[in-house]
């Protein structure tokens, strides 16, 4: 089956008692036994039909053996670093979700895990980086504000000769254009508030395992954690998961469309898609996703005031996320990079300047003109 066959009838994609298309929402925390023990589902926590319908269908795009669905991406990650104990070392990618450098900083090293911060992209670093005592490479590509990409078959390669896992947080690509199991992943996880759920109506996490031992380490972490996606969100979810084929066409061609505009804006300085032939990353994006993404990140000239354009915008949105069918704008030295102390965010790359955009479905055309009056409106 392929990837956009999959989303409509991957899975469990039916309800297997009644035949109805759209897995109903099963609202209950428990569950009659007939025979002690012989029930599929006996308490919701443990396993609830909805949640296992968004579960299956997730294993089935990321082609790993089981699917977990959480709270929140956050949850997921808390879950999936549940794994490792005290005196464990990660090798960590230096771009990572700024919620998880917190969990890294503020909880797991309280519980005495290690960590080193890495530029994955950097192969000599990330072997450099690994000890005796380390269990796993942590990264995200493309990465969050400067889209940079590393090379998941590389660090997989890598990680393997060391027994070590590879964790790729996929968020900023979807299944649809990005499959880290593929590229040699153990394991993959979601925030799937963004491109999975994509109507930014929905918060959760989801985690896939490339084998059925991982995945039963997993189950095992939902449930004695139990930060499980509720049903109400499972249906909303998978509702969502439906049309990620026809979403991400829309979004990547908006995309490359958007960028070729910003090439030719004389206020914007320098632009950041690993799509652009002149990244430095490019012939690995090509390689290793189906589509250059739809996030693009760009600073203005010197001098130009990015606040003064992002408030200018009528029809992109001023908010925070990403992955919604609305074209998202934001800035992160303010907004969802504000938290970072200021000489590490530069240090970092992340200049005061910068604008990440998350680029939506509207017409392609109604995007350039409004980013054509908030140019206009710097003169
Ligand atoms: C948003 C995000 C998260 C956290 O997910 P939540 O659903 O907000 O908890 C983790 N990783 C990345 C890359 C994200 O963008």
């Amino acid at each position: 089956m392929n990837f956009a066959t999959k989303l409509l009838h991957g899975g469990i994609s039916e309800d297997a008692t009644t035949g109805a298309t759209s897995v109903p929402i099963y609202m209950a925390s428990t569950f009659r036994q007939k025979q002690i023990g012989a029930n599929q589902y006996e308490y919701s926590r443990s396993g609830n039909p909805t949640r296992a319908a968004v579960e299956s269908l997730i294993a089935d795009l990321e082609g790993g053996r089981a699917g977990f669905a959480f709270a929140s991406g956050s949850a997921a990650i808390d879950t999936v670093f549940s794994l490792f104990s005290q005196g464990d070392h990660l090798v960590v990618g230096n771009d990572v979700y700024g919620g998880t450098f917190c969990l890294i900083e503020t909880v797991l090293k309280r519980f005495g895990m290690t960590f080193t911060v890495v530029d994955t992209r950097d192969l000599i670093a990330v072997k450099q980086a690994i000890t005796d005592h380390t269990k796993a490479i942590y990264l995200e590509t493309p990465t969050n504000p400067l889209l940079r990409v590393t090379d998941i078959t590389a660090i997989a390669g890598i990680a393997h000769e060391h027994h070590l896992l590879t964790i790729v947080d996929n968020t900023f690509s979807s299944p649809y254009i990005q499959r880290p199991l593929e590229l040699g992943a153990d394991i993959v996880i979601h925030s799937a508030s963004k491109y999975l759920g994509g109507h930014s109506d929905v918060i959760g996490g989801l985690v896939v395992t490339k084998s059925d031992q991982l995945g039963e380490q997993i189950r095992y972490l939902q449930n004695a954690i139990g930060a499980i996606l509720a049903p109400q969100e499972s249906w909303l979810l998978q509702r969502g998961m439906k049309t990620l084929a026809l979403r991400m066409q829309a979004h990547l061609k908006n995309t490359t469309a958007i960028f070729d505009y910003l090439q030719n804006e004389p206020a914007v300085a320098k632009i950041y898609y690993p799509g652009d032939p002149d990244n430095p990353d490019y012939e690995i994006a090509k390689k290793q996703m189906n589509g250059f993404g739809a996030m693009i990140s760009f600073e203005l000239q010197a001098g130009l005031d990015p606040v003064r354009f992002v408030q200018s915008l009528q029809t992109i949105t001023l908010a925070e996320s990403l992955g919604a069918l609305e074209s998202l704008i934001e800035i992160p030295a303010v907004m969802t990079h504000g938290a970072i102390p200021k000489s590490t965010r530069l240090a970092n790359g992340i200049k005061d300047e910068l604008i990440r955009l998350s680029v939506g479905v509207e017409d392609q055309h109604d995007l350039m003109r409004d980013l054509q009056q908030g140019f206009a409106s710097l003169k």
